[in-house]
């Protein structure tokens, strides 16, 4: 693969979310023209914040209406882009028709997404944003991989329909991409395989991913009696930014990344905050026990059914994220850093009202 050109636009699906908002800043701040491809680019409540970036510069901003279910609906956005930056997939864990809404979305958006490239000359690279979901479901997971720790040679064989559609659907998505990479011989493609993203978001009131939910229910007194120790990876949302940026323009990059910066756990990303905001917020301090959470979990809420808890509460999540320092060359910010980040943004947004 040549070197490619950043004086020529790339393309950033779903460009509004919360993650590809920090991608389209990076880029632009780098001199980079942006073709940001979203469903709907008169809605201000979701695109304003695009807009001022554009604004801001070097680099610009130009929006495009583009849907992952309407065919060819985003090739207007890729003409003239060497590179495309696939982000957009519903990323909700409360559905009542998964295929519908997750895999459908994910699978045969992916595959409009990669044709509308092979019929676009210019393209040459497609990243991918695909998830640690693709690798594994429940933390329990970690153990059974290879030297008992998750790396880009494991796939997620357990998630389904029925069972953490969400993860299911980002796997179907990823052997999609896969599948029509070789088909192909005009573009190639990296693949990030982000863990839980943390951190601001720069359009807080209006972001609908499970991300801020979660910094939301850490801080609104929802869990504070305390908090299920499940173990997850987290990476702070600007690191993942600049992951893809340099999965884009590194011509070795190559393959599927884990972009995961800590191996924690819930009741760890909730005592990063107590320094800074234990005296004000009632944030948890403690681990929830199994037992209880097994007994009351599931009547509390419905995504945390016995299965979910078995196999994620108080059991450790290990990933090994040494292929992408390597390959691109990227750090991490520390774990009290991202949560600070993320929750300050929220109250800056007026998002956290609930104070102790
Ligand atoms: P997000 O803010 O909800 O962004 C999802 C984006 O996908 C939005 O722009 C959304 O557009 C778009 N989208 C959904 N359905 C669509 C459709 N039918 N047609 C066109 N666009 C559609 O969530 P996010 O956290 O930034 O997630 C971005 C990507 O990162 C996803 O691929 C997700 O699976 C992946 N990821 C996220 C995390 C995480 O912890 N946040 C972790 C690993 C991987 P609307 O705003 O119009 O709905």
């Amino acid at each position: 693969m040549k070197e490619l050109n950043k004086n020529n636009p790339v393309c950033v699906t779903g460009a509004n979310g919360y993650v590809a908002s920090w991608i389209v800043k990076k880029l632009v701040e780098q001199g980079i023209n942006v073709h940001a491809a979203v469903r709907n680019p008169s809605n201000m409540n979701k695109v304003g914040h695009l807009i001022e970036i554009g604004k801001l510069g070097p680099g610009s901003v130009t929006l495009f209406k583009s849907d992952l279910l309407e065919q060819g609906s985003y090739e207007n956005a890729m003409k003239g882009c060497e590179v495309v930056f696939h982000t957009a997939s519903p990323f909700t864990l409360d559905v009542t028709d998964p295929q519908k809404q997750l895999v459908d979305p994910a699978v045969k958006g992916t595959e409009n997404v990669l044709h509308s490239a092979s019929k676009t000359p210019t393209v040459k690279r497609i990243v991918l944003t695909s998830s640690c979901a693709a690798i594994y479901t429940d933390a329990v997971d970690c153990a059974k991989a290879p030297r008992g720790v998750l790396t880009e040679d494991v796939w997620n064989t357990t998630a389904s329909l029925t069972y953490q559609p969400y993860s299911y659907s980002k796997t179907m998505a990823e052997k999609k991409a896969w599948e029509l990479v070789e088909l192909q011989n005009q573009w190639d493609l990296v693949v990030m395989n982000p863990s839980f993203v943390m951190g601001p978001s720069l359009n807080p009131k209006y972001s609908t991913s499970e991300s801020t939910n979660v910094l939301k229910m850490l801080g609104n007194g929802e869990m504070k009696m305390g908090a299920p120790k499940m173990g997850v990876g987290v990476i702070d949302v600007r690191d993942l930014a600049d992951a893809h940026i340099a999965g884009a323009f590194t011509k070795e990059a190559k393959g599927r990344h884990i972009i995961s910066a800590h191996n924690t756990n819930y009741v760890e990303m909730g005592r990063s905050l107590l320094p800074k905001y234990g005296q004000s917020f009632a944030l948890p301090k403690k681990a929830l026990p199994k037992w209880l959470l097994l007994l009351v979990g599931p009547m509390v809420n419905s995504l945390f059914t016995r299965k979910f808890i078995k196999n994620n509460v108080n059991i450790e999540w290990k990933a090994d994220h040494s292929k992408a320092k390597k390959e691109l060359g990227i750090s991490f910010r520390s774990l009290q850093e991202t949560m600070e980040d993320g929750f300050q943004n929220l109250i800056d947004a007026g998002m956290l009202a609930n104070k102790k």
